[in-house]
């Protein structure tokens, strides 16, 4: 275990983002650090990975720059890199919240709470927990009883929230996401929007939640699903509660992998047993696609992808 996963996010002003991106690039890669790093004009949002050294190095830089005065890392411990490649690019903003206007958390963002005051508030009679991930996210790990949004995509909860004002009604709401970032947006958006009686936001996120030595990520069931190759990381310290459900039967499960055709590609979580019986497909069309990479990986004959496709479709009449 001698290396390590760094997450973290900071709100400043960036005069040239696309210039200092292509710069902080080749100082990452400098350091042997793999990941992913977006600058815009209001801050730097990433997740690298590298050796306790490397990431040592990073961690004093970014300290040291008078830009990120305050930065602040979670840390996981890591048995190798957690991406293949380094990439650092500049976007017009850190997150897409689709907010119908932007907002500056500098401005307005929702009271924040220690990982502390959370887990004792989200306990209250007058409280309320909303997760602002997308769904696929919330569907293998989420704190218990939180608010998931029906929603096709991020893009729609805005809008969710507006026709669903009831459920916040007299209620102080509390948001989480995975570091933070989002609910400083997000928080303060719902304050904008007058929603809930008082809005306060997971300060550090999960990924900081999941370490407090009090809350030991107490009241979290599942796990949190994170943008890397681990695809998911442990937080509940306590206990472990599977709250997956196998895109296929409904069982509980917490393996991930795509769907095999790669015009399709959505994450969903599956049973190795249950990913064979389908070759991969999240639906039969995904199955039956010439490119099907299940079939291509396990070198299937036609005769036995012609056989299962016949079994599955049989099962649908
Ligand atoms: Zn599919």
């Amino acid at each position: 275990m001698n290396y390590r996963v760094l997450l973290y996010y900071f709100y400043t002003k960036v005069e040239d983002p696309a210039a200092f991106a292509a710069e902080h690039l080749e100082f990452c890669k400098s350091i042997n650090l793999k990941g992913r790093i977006l600058v815009a004009h209001e801050g730097i949002n990433g997740t690298v990975s590298g050796t306790v050294e490397d990431t040592n190095a990073y961690m004093e830089h970014m300290k040291n720059h008078p830009l990120f005065e305050g930065i602040v890392f979670k840390i996981d411990e890591a048995e190798g890199h957690a991406f293949k490649k380094m990439h650092c690019r500049h976007r017009p903003e850190l997150v897409n919240l689709s907010l119908p206007e932007d907002i500056n958390p500098h401005e307005i963002t929702g009271r924040y709470l220690s990982p502390q005051e959370f887990f004792e508030e989200m306990q209250r009679e007058d409280t309320v927990v909303l997760d602002v991930r997308n769904t696929y996210e919330y569907d293998v790990g989420h704190f218990r009883g939180a608010i998931r949004p029906e929603v096709e995509t991020f893009r729609d909860t805005p809008q969710w929230i507006i026709d669903n004002k009831e459920l916040f009604e007299g209620k102080r709401v509390l948001t989480y996401c995975t570091g933070g970032i989002r609910c400083e947006k997000f928080s303060g958006w719902l304050m904008r929007e007058g929603i809930g009686e008082e809005v306060g936001q997971l300060h550090g996120g999960i990924a900081t939640y999941s370490k407090d030595p009090v809350a030991k990520g107490q009241l979290w069931d599942g796990q949190m699903y994170v943008f890397d190759e681990r695809l998911t990381v442990p937080i509940n310290q306590v206990e472990h509660v599977v709250v997956g459900r196998d895109h296929y039967d409904g069982t509980p499960c917490e393996r991930y992998v795509n769907c095999a055709s790669p015009e399709c590609n959505k994450q969903i979580l599956a049973s190795e047993e249950n990913e064979a019986k389908h070759l991969g497909g999240c639906t039969i069309e995904c199955t039956k696609d010439p490119r099907n990479r299940y079939v291509a990986k396990h070198n299937l004959s036609e005769e036995y992808v012609a056989e299962v496709v016949a079994k599955l479709e049989a099962q649908l009449v």
